[in-house]
């Protein structure tokens, strides 16, 4: 009772009357039935990319993933006091990426590096085991930064297998010399005494940032220190990996290497269980590869929490699930009410979010949306399609503003689809939405090249991406499967048997096809519906012009190299090179959206 009555008196003092951050818009939806404990269960996240304030917006489903990470942080607590209350397991697992894509992450003022605070919050979650993204390697600050700020708090549960570090030799100054970024494996054994080996593994990354190095997994499975850690035969094996758990459309997120890491330890170990929790793809995605092995992986940008139980003693089976991360998930799962359920480590960690995005002035309005656009739910050119926004309107507009000087030649302005993260939503528009929707900071570059050139740029890059991507899939080894796929079962079908009330209560979310049984996700929606990407090279509308007509072609510094080498051999004797190439404006890729909100949202 007395714990209650501070906890009210906290939550008062703090202005929350019910966590979550400020202007949050609460769910109405909740989950359709209790979750299925095993003896060893798992939660676990994927691709946070900074979302700790959770979505805050009141157009669905934005609701639905509510909850900020204070609220995630006394939600693992209620169910980490569950377990041991029911004398099982409960591990944390995430999969990496968490960096990119907030205000929380890229909105820095002072030009630390990304993710420098956010990581901070992260670490005050029980995390057992934590696995590096792609999105921590693309620059060096951002890997130096994990091993000397990110690293030494997890005491050995920040795993990368195959990802190393140069730094300087301390032993010997003036030299250098490599690194795993964490540990390379972890053994140990849970509260409940069960012995595991865990496993931290990236995807053969190849766009990192010198300075750091990603190991192929082909080669990690040959690795004498991996051979010898796999030996032993541990009760489970607890692979946490930034690789999606089963093959994908889009060529850029193609790169499931499980199987390697899975037949590996097949070949020593037959029937030794082994989870694999996934990431990268941005879905709620699972697979059973045999009676003990189960791969599956939780979404993105904490709209879900993911979670896995299984049997291992009594009668084996396992049973997944999907949560919406809001607080009726939260409050459903632990039988707690806004009463009971905050603890003060979580409305601190709540409070102390909103601090810091009220110092970055991440609320701040750039200007006001005029209706809702979409990333997932349909593509260009919809008028509806964030796409559309940003290549017919966003980018004509701002670099025509940012170079005027060039205003006497035509523009074609090229972007890379993947660097676009996220809707925007009718209403204010904000210094955080513009990083949610692109947060990567790049300079524009140009080469001023003949039309009979410049309109062959897009398709050509898209085609030898699409080469590229086809000799990858060529050599790609393919999972297991137990399951066929059951994506011909009409999901309203097994929807009925978990919700029994009217279609129209239902509101607006995912509705997932995965290749596990039974019907996984834990609050039943409407199909927000979603479409698989595969080009990824696009372009502001063409221009009419004659072949010989000149052009500037503009392109960020992301996607120099590939553009530079379409342009050389399109417009060979030319010789570009990307340190020489010139910028076409001092507004950079980051900043797009804000220019043109104040110009056009006021
Ligand atoms: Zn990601
Ligand atoms: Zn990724």
């Amino acid at each position: 009772m007395k714990l209650r009555i501070s906890l009210v008196a906290l939550a008062s003092c703090l202005h929350f009357s019910s966590a979550s951050q400020p202007g949050a818009t609460q769910s109405t939806a909740w989950p359709a039935r209790p979750l299925a404990w095993g003896d060893v269960n798992f939660l676990f996240t994927t691709d946070t990319h900074g979302w700790l304030m959770g979505h805050t917006k009141s157009r669905p489903p934005e609701p639905n993933y509510s909850a900020d990470f204070g609220d995630f942080l006394s939600f693992v607590t209620h169910m980490k006091e569950l377990a041991r209350e029911k004398g099982v397991d409960l591990l944390l697992v995430d999969s990496g990426d968490l960096h990119d894509g907030t205000g929380l992450t890229d909105g820095s003022p002072t030009g630390q590096p990304n993710a420098h605070e956010s990581n901070k919050f992260i670490t005050r979650l029980p995390y057992d085991i934590l696995a590096t993204g792609n999105h921590e390697l693309y620059k060096y600050s951002s890997a130096l930064d994990t091993r000397e700020n990110f690293v030494p708090h997890w005491g050995g549960r920040y795993l990368t297998s195959n990802v190393n570090l140069t730094v300087s030799d301390p032993q010997h100054p003036g030299q250098d010399i490599s690194v795993p970024l964490g540990a390379p494996y972890r053994k140990f054994t849970t509260l409940q005494g069960r012995r595991v080996t865990a496993f931290g593994v990236l995807f053969h990354f190849t766009w990192n940032a010198p300075g750091t190095a990603v190991q192929s997994v082909e080669d990690l499975v040959e690795q004498a220190w991996f051979r010898e850690a796999i030996a032993d035969p541990p009760e489970l094996f607890l692979l946490a990996g930034h690789m999606p758990v089963h093959l994908e459309e889009d060529p850029d997120v193609n790169v499931n290497d499980w199987p390697i890491v899975y037949y590996a330890i097949r070949q020593v170990h037959p029937t030794t269980p082994i989870f694999i929790f996934g990431g990268h793809s941005h879905k709620r995605n699972c697979t059973v590869m045999d009676e003990h092995a189960i791969a599956i992986q939780g979404g993105r940008y904490m709209e879900t929490v993911g979670w896995l139980s299984a049997n291992l003693t009594q009668g084996g089976g396992y049973s997944r699930r999907y949560l919406d991360t809001n607080r009726n998930t939260y409050h459903y799962h632990t039988q707690t009410d806004d009463e009971s359920f905050d603890t003060l480590d979580g409305l601190k960690l709540t409070g102390d979010i909103a601090a810091l995005a009220e110092k970055w002035n991440l609320h701040e309005i750039f200007g006001y949306a005029p209706q809702d656009w979409y990333l997932d739910r349909v593509d260009h050119p919809d008028k509806h399609s964030v796409m559309t926004l940003f290549l017919d309107e966003v980018l004509p507009t701002v670099l025509r503003l940012g170079a005027p000087e060039r205003s006497h030649i035509p523009l074609l302005a090229i972007f890379n689809r993947g660097s676009i993260r996220y809707d925007i939503y009718r209403g204010p528009f904000t210094r955080n939405d513009q990083y949610t929707v692109l947060p990567f900071q790049n300079d524009f570059f140009y080469a001023t090249v003949p039309w009979a050139v410049g309109k062959r740029v897009v398709d050509t890059a898209n085609k030898k991406r699409e080469d590229e991507g086809q000799l990858r899939k060529a050599r790609q080894m393919v999972m297991p499967s137990l399951a066929q796929p059951r994506w011909e079962i009409p999901a309203v079908a097994d929807m009925q048997r978990v919700f029994s009330g009217p279609e129209e209560q239902l509101t607006l979310g995912y509705v997932t096809k995965d290749l596990c049984e039974g019907y996984a996700d834990d609050t039943i929606h409407l199909d927000i519906g979603g479409m698989d990407r595969e080009d990824d090279f696009m372009s502001s509308p063409p221009p009419e012009l004659e072949d010989d007509d000149l052009i500037d072609v503009i392109f960020p510094s992301f996607i120099a190299q590939p553009i530079v080498d379409v342009l050389n051999k399109l417009f060979p004797g030319q010789n570009y090179s990307v340190p020489t190439l010139p910028r076409y404006t001092a507004i950079q890729s980051n900043e797009v959206f804000e220019v043109y909100a104040r110009h056009k949202w006021n």
